[in-house]
């Protein structure tokens, strides 16, 4: 990989290279760049120009917040939006943000990576997830109380599939070379209209940088489970901070699925960080409305209402289960 101008063997000169298994050789083959026909230069007025038409489009919606109210937008709001609005309703009226094994296990495995990035010598995946545990547990992590608060089982829930992605990980990845500037859990903000409204994102993995005006950045999700369209909308929205941020977008952005040992992966180009400066400003437009009261939710039953906080007053929802899977249903119904 030439992820940040190095090969194994430049990095390691007096090493042997280590020895890659066929999933290592896919990612490097994959997310590797093979010459500067891969690193497009940006132009020199692409951030300015993305920033400019972001704020062109966002700039009415200052009039719809009240006068301390500020934006976010996040990657999973813009999901909630345009998936289905009665949902997001639902979760925005339920301000309790409560801690789980699925929702901790992300930050401790990214942790984890991050230590075995610069481990001196070889450390097994459990040793770095106690780390990391331990770590995380004494910081001013958000995670901090739940970690040093929670049962005995939901912690060895946690080390348990914080081990099991960390281990996928190592033994689907190359070794990490510092020299690729590789980064975990890189915090991307963008603030707009003097502040009003910020683009928030955090990315697992980074590795690579640009070069001058030359993409050199591949901006990487760590994904379990199957492969989704939203995954791909949610990293064009990383490529478009990233490319108003430092004014020369990744090179490539790529979801690794951990479970199938498979990456897939998309160029950055003009036309698709454009087409998500649209879908951004649309979003934003949206929730707007929709927490103003001045629209009302459109609902878009999905495979997503199993899990919808308003499934059991959504007749639009419990009849879509219903047709598709009695059993989520039945469940319901005894419930
Ligand atoms: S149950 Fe389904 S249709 Fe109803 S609000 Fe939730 S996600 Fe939307």
């Amino acid at each position: 990989m030439h992820a940040a101008g190095g090969t194994y063997r430049e990095a390691m000169p007096s090493a042997h290279p280590p020895v890659l298994n066929p999933a290592q050789q896919r990612v490097l083959d994959q997310l590797g760049a093979s010459g500067d026909g891969d690193r497009p230069a940006a132009s020199e007025d692409l951030g300015p120009r993305l920033r400019a038409d972001l704020e062109a489009g966002l700039a009415p919606l200052l009039a719809e917040l009240g006068p301390d109210e500020d934006l976010t937008v996040s990657k999973h709001l813009l999901a909630q939006v345009h998936g289905c609005e009665g949902k997001l309703l639902a979760e925005d009226a339920d301000h309790e943000f409560v801690v789980s094994v699925p929702i901790a296990r992300g930050t401790i495995a990214h942790k984890a990576i991050e230590l075995g990035i610069h481990w001196r010598g070889e450390a097994a995946p459990l040793d770095l997830v106690d780390e990391a545990l331990a770590r995380l547990t004494s910081s001013e992590s958000w995670l901090a109380d739940w970690l040093q608060t929670c049962s005995e089982s939901d912690r060895a829930e946690l080390r348990a599939s914080a081990g099991d992605r960390v281990s996928k990980f190592v033994e689907c990845f190359p070794p990490l070379l510092p020299k690729w500037r590789p980064v975990t859990e890189s915090r991307l903000l963008v603030d707009l209209l003097g502040g009003r409204v910020r683009l928030n994102g955090k990315v697992d993995l980074t590795i690579g940088a640009a070069r001058g005006r030359q993409a050199g950045k591949v901006i990487i999700d760590l994904k379990t489970g199957s492969p989704s369209p939203a995954h791909r909308d949610d990293l064009r929205f990383y490529a478009l901070l990233e490319a108003v941020r430092i004014g020369v977008p990744p090179r490539l952005i790529a979801s690794y699925y951990l479970d199938a040992g498979e990456a897939r992966s998309e160029p950055v180009t003009e036309p698709l960080l454009d087409a998500t400066v649209a879908r951004t400003i649309d979003g934003a437009r949206r929730v707007v409305d929709l927490r103003n009261g001045t629209v009302a939710p459109t609902l878009r039953p999905s495979y997503a209402c199993r899990w919808c906080i308003a499934l059991p007053t959504c007749e639009v929802g419990r009849r879509h289960l219903r047709v598709a899977d009695v059993d989520a249903v039945d469940d319901l119904e005894v419930v």
